[in-house]
């Protein structure tokens, strides 16, 4: 194509911007090239940083990435994440998406449906802040008027004194968003007490599984200073052919002189 032809396709400063690009004296062949990575290549966090209008040549340090180091469950986390960018489908977000559907909240019916109404404002979710209080589990002041904004008050709380207790704070926010979706979804009642126990039994269940994996998990040699033996491992084998194979380990309790056997094959 000639410079009068691409003069017609193109205005001035995109023409000169064309015929500054250098040719190359080689013979590489094109490739297909991701301008918004250092390498070319296509990783997709990439379209996430530009779409939030992010640094893209350094990884961006996101706002609420301490959500990720929170122990708590894998889909507490997730839900957390949600709550912290408006990313819960309440009717509040569905309206701005351009979902056309009845804002009211399901608890109390009375006023429009956001996360800092459905967490915060709402009269069914100050009724559950009230009950952790009264029995102790979480001391906090979530249902006061004074806090307006949700994820604004969860980064308080994350540097509050005395500390919160965060885990059980997230698992009230999250039973808040069972109940709420049992309701819209399987049209059950409203209950308070109910909501708690998920709550607790989520937070319980969540540390015991902790406690379980901790003790099934062996000693760190290179960390261990109460344990100094080295740990072993080995692998299964098969016997040979026509025998029988008895495999089996024992231990013997620090208060017994009982010697168990555990036997597996
Ligand atoms: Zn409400």
């Amino acid at each position: 194509m000639g410079c009068y032809e691409l003069k017609e396709l193109v205005d001035d400063v995109h023409l000169q911007l064309i015929l500054a690009t250098p040719i190359p004296s080689n013979t590489t062949p094109d490739s297909v090239y991701w301008r918004l990575s250092e390498n070319g290549e296509f990783p997709i966090k990439t379209t996430t940083w530009a779409a939030h209008e992010l640094d893209i040549k350094n990884s961006p340090s996101w706002e609420y990435n301490w959500i990720w180091h929170l122990d708590i469950m894998p889909k507490l986390k997730i839900f957390l994440w949600q709550l912290c960018h408006t990313s819960l489908p309440t009717r509040g977000t569905l309206l701005n998406r351009g979902l056309q559907i009845d804002l009211i909240c399901p608890l109390c019916n009375v006023e429009i449906e956001d996360v800092d109404h459905l967490f915060l404002r709402c009269s069914a979710a100050q009724e559950v802040w009230g009950l952790p209080n009264e029995h102790n589990w979480v001391c906090i002041n979530a249902g006061t008027n004074s806090i307006n904004n949700v994820q604004n008050w969860l980064s308080d709380l994350r540097t509050s004194t005395p500390l919160v207790p965060l885990d059980r704070v997230v698992a009230l926010l999250w039973s808040t968003w069972k109940v709420r979706n049992n309701i819209v979804f399987q049209n059950e009642k409203f209950n308070s007490v109910a909501t708690l126990i998920r709550a607790k039994k989520v937070s319980v269940e969540w540390q015991i599984r902790h406690k379980l994996t901790q003790s099934l998990q062996p000693l760190n040699p290179r960390f261990s200073t109460t344990n100094p033996k080295k740990t072993y491992w080995m692998a299964w084998k098969k016997p040979p052919e026509g025998s029988i194979k008895l495999s089996f380990d024992e231990f013997k309790s620090i208060n017994s002189s009982n010697i168990r056997r555990l036997y597996y094959t």
